[in-house]
């Protein structure tokens, strides 16, 4: 079963093609990286694939279901942590997740259980109670990541989940991504390599809005010689 399909799309801002006629499959229960240097494409498509974004051309499914013609069911089916995830400052860690539960329509009890759940799975049980405004830096990460899982989403993509993070804290969420195995088809947009290497089952290399190589972590290594992975690797 292919999890996402997009074909032929194109994304334009003003003159700048974010996207050039890219084509990707993801397989269900895949992680699949998506890597490249700044302004190669990653956050505009996974935009166009969670729907934030429409393309100018071309074809987008998830699960079957065209994203443009299909928005709502796309919407349950994914779940996504921004670059700059923006959590509503003044609330709890437990009535954020509670709030979007609710806008995710979870059965009221399933949510409770689920809340009880992803706070126990990002270690951030002992905050519940504590406002989104007293939590350093990888703390709100971590809710994040538990806001993006509220509705069990299929699909989960992650945008640069540990850009700025301390070296502890980057590993904890490289831990949860890898446990995700199995469970979930997963998008891992990332600058580091050695990220991807770690977590992802195939990798595809970005640059100017298009795909320059796609493989596994060992294919796209013994390709280690190609000036442009070596470019994007720098
Ligand atoms: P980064 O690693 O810096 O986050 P990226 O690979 O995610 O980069 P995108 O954010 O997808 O890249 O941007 C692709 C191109 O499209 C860039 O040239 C960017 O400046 C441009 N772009 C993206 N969003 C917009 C927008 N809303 N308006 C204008 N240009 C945009």
């Amino acid at each position: 079963m292919k999890a996402v399909e997009l074909k032929g799309v194109s994304k334009k801002f003003g003159e700048i093609n974010a996207l050039n006629n890219f084509t990707l499959e993801i397989e269900e229960g895949e992680i699949m990286g998506i890597i490249g240097p700044n302004g190669a494409g990653k956050t505009t498509t996974i935009r166009i694939i969670s729907g934030i974004l429409r393309p100018d051309d071309g074809e987008v499914r998830v699960y079957g279901y065209d994203v443009t013609k299909n928005p709502l069911e796309v919407k349950k089916l994914i779940g996504y942590l921004p670059e700059e995830p923006n959590l509503y400052e003044r609330f709890t860690v437990y009535e954020l997740l509670k709030y979007f539960g609710e806008l995710y329509d979870v059965d009221k009890k399933k949510l409770e259980m689920r809340i009880k759940k992803l706070l126990k799975l990002v270690n951030m049980e002992d905050r519940a109670n504590h406002r989104i405004n007293t939590l350093s830096k990888g703390m709100r990460q971590r809710v994040a990541v538990a806001r993006a899982l509220i509705h069990d989403p299929k699909i989960v993509i992650f945008d640069e989940p540990t850009m700025g993070l301390d070296p502890g804290t980057a590993l904890t969420i490289r831990k949860f991504i890898a446990k995700l195995r199995g469970k979930k088809t997963v998008i891992l947009c990332t600058h580091y390599m050695e990220e991807a290497e770690m977590l992802c089952d195939r990798v595809a290399i970005l640059n100017k809005g298009k795909i320059l190589d796609i493989g596994t972590p060992e294919e796209l290594k013994s390709k280690i010689h190609s000036p442009i992975v070596l470019q994007v690797k720098l």
